[in-house]
């Protein structure tokens, strides 16, 4: 499973790196980007999560 966030929707909320922070981070600016761009099947659950939750749907969950 993969996982990216679209910095141009991503508005900083942090809810993803609650949810999930062994895979999402935020940058100096204060916008969300993914450490880990492989997911490891032990974050899967909580990156599908994050992904849900993020009210600007920034974070894309592909495989
Ligand atoms: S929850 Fe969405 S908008 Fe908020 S920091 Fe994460 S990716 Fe960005």
């Amino acid at each position: 499973m993969k996982v990216t966030v679209d910095s141009d929707r991503c508005r900083g909320h942090g809810i993803c790196l609650t949810l999930c922070s062994e895979v999402f981070a935020l940058t100096d600016d204060g916008y969300a980007e993914v450490q880990v761009p492989e997911v490891l099947a032990e974050f899967e659950a909580p990156v599908r999560d994050a992904a849900a939750a993020c009210p600007e749907r920034a974070i894309e969950v592909t495989g």
